[in-house]
């Protein structure tokens, strides 16, 4: 009678009742095996590769038992939140193909019968559960003021608990309704905090779909369910969001898995039946002094998804690279089934790695390769253009100016090629990489083959003609080259080197180096054909 009593003081203009809740959230019929799973991140304006890998997790679980997908903002941490977050995570989230069948649109309409779909917008919901658990003596308020004293003594507390590893209880647990009446009329806010019922000896054990089943102490410990703020911590919001919202199975990361004792005792404090746990791993890479780390927002720019986007890496790459961390068969699978959609690649929560997946940069570039080299140079001239219209306006207007010569470059060496080159993984890369495409090389000859060089360019840029195929062009280098000491026949030329200036390679190098400033490039003769001859010639003069 007291806690009801209590409840009420608390919370006088909540009159929902928690009945009238959850008949709003009626259980979702769902077919056997369907699983109804979330992304659930918090809006700060900065979408973590880890964060991603577990929102790509779930939907691909979600997709595979013809599930339900939603997203759920939790927007709850005011002090975190950045301006323009929402657009930035929507478009990431966009870009990458990520599709809800649930959530709220970004100019505030909720799609789904399960919303709102924001946690700032769910708010009364906490507090109607936190009043039943008052009511119930399962919670109660705690009026500890963060004044400095007060805070060192809960900093103690927390430390104690900690080293310890036993329970400590908060002194405001047993306040009688007197006593919280004289805070209240005081003018004092509160927080609610759980009642644990735990002594701090206790263990449990949970199943995780990943790692199987966890044994771990048993919370024991008053934790914080609403701050006096009226806002609820993760613990609590996951307990009420995910019960009501029907979230069959909880993906999220395992830096949660310490705190799931915590999370279970709230389910049991409010009667709700727990939800399947799926602790996805956290992708690491190799320090810098070896050492295996947390792929870091601060110091490895591709922890910002933004980046890949910014990049212009093909956003196939990145999907398949996680596919890859999520589960090794993926490789196989790909090399099996090279034409196949990644989506057509299946797989169980139980069959997800449970190790930290390391990412490699040299391994996810050349997997955005082997997906540019599947080009055609129409596909790789139009993304390309479309990346420099947003990050290089000058490199648009030069593609834009001549669309042909362009895509003739894209389609280099790729396009109907029996092995295509696999030369680029991203848009950012191609204006540097095709530099003496745009401007006129820096061509630099080696002391010994300077003479060489230049007598033999003088002599091919006065019977320069463009040629009509490769191999014209090769005929033609080929018997200048003969005619001014140089070795047609490789065989000829490796008995006796002496005989001869060179051999046809090195001829070719001599062109290579004065048309592109490299000694090597895709084929010379596209190159020429693109720059045409008046731009061959100019580039002969060395
Ligand atoms: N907002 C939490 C996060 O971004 C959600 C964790 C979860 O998926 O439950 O880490």
């Amino acid at each position: 009678m007291e806690n009801k009593k209590i409840a009420q003081l608390l919370f006088p203009d909540v009159t929902m009742t928690a009945e009238e809740v959850l008949a709003k959230y009626p259980k979702r019929s769902l077919k056997e095996g369907q699983i109804v799973t979330r992304f659930a991140p918090s809006p700060t304006g900065f979408v973590h590769i880890g964060n991603f890998f577990q929102a790509f997790i779930s939907y691909n679980l979600a997709k595979n038992s013809d599930g339900i997908y939603f997203l759920r903002l939790e927007d709850t941490d005011r002090k975190r939140e950045k301006a323009n977050a929402k657009e930035i995570l929507y478009k990431a989230l966009e870009t990458f193909g990520i599709k809800f069948d649930e959530y709220q649109t970004l100019d505030g309409k909720d799609v789904g019968q399960y919303g709102p779909y924001v946690q700032t917008q769910r708010e009364v919901y906490y507090k109607v559960f936190a009043k039943k658990l008052v009511a119930e003596g399962k919670a109660f308020p705690c009026f500890c003021k963060k004044t400095e004293g007060k805070e060192d003594v809960l900093k103690q507390r927390e430390t104690k608990w900690l080293e310890n590893d036993a329970c400590e209880y908060d002194p405001c647990r047993d306040l009688t309704y007197e006593e919280v009446k004289a805070h209240l009329d005081n003018g004092e806010s509160f927080a609610i905090r759980l009642k644990t019922k735990n002594k701090g000896d206790e263990r449990i054990v949970f199943n995780d779909l990943i790692k199987g089943d966890i044994e771990a102490k048993a919370n024991a410990k008053d934790i914080i369910l609403l701050k006096s703020d009226g806002i609820p911590p993760y613990p609590f919001a996951h307990a009420i969001d995910d019960t009501l919202m029907g979230t069959t199975m909880v993906v999220r990361g395992e830096e949660y898995i310490a705190s799931t004792p915590a999370h279970i005792e709230i389910f049991e404090a409010l009667g709700f039946p727990l939800i399947q746990y799926c602790h996805n791993p956290l992708i690491c890479k190799i320090g810098d002094e070896g050492n295996r780390r947390k792929i870091s927002k601060r110091y490895d720019p591709e922890a910002n998804m933004t980046y890949y986007i910014e990049m212009g890496y093909p956003k196939e790459a990145i999907l398949e690279y996680l596919l890859n961390m999520i589960n090794s068969g993926f490789e196989i699978w790909r090399k099996n089934n090279p034409s196949l959609h990644w989506s057509e690649f299946k797989f169980k929560p139980t069959e997800i790695t449970a190790v930290a997946p390391l990412f490699d940069i040299v391994k996810f570039n050349d997997i955005a390769k082997n997906i540019i080299a599947t080009w055609s140079g129409e596909k790789l001239y139009n993304a390309w253009l479309e990346w420099a219209r947003q990050y290089d306006q000058n490199l648009a207007g030069i593609l834009e100016e001549n669309p042909q010569k362009f895509i003739r470059l894209c389609a280099m060496d790729r396009d109907g090629a029996a092995k295509p080159r696999k030369d680029i993984y991203n848009l950012a890369m191609m204006k540097e990489y095709f530099k003496y495409i745009f401007e006129m090389p820096q061509v630099e000859f080696e002391d010994a083959d300077k003479d060489n060089a230049k007598e033999f360019l003088k002599a091919y840029a006065e019977n320069y003609k463009e040629a009509s195929t490769n191999e014209e062009w090769f005929e033609n280098v080929k018997t200048l080259a003969g005619s001014l000491g140089y070795a047609t026949d490789n065989k000829l030329y490796k008995a006796n080197p002496d005989a001869f200036k060179g051999n046809v390679a090195k001829a070719c190098e001599f062109i290579r180096v004065a048309i592109t400033g490299q000694k090597n490039s895709p084929t010379l003769f596209t190159i020429m054909q693109i720059l045409g001859e008046d731009e061959v010639k100019e580039r002969l003069k060395v």
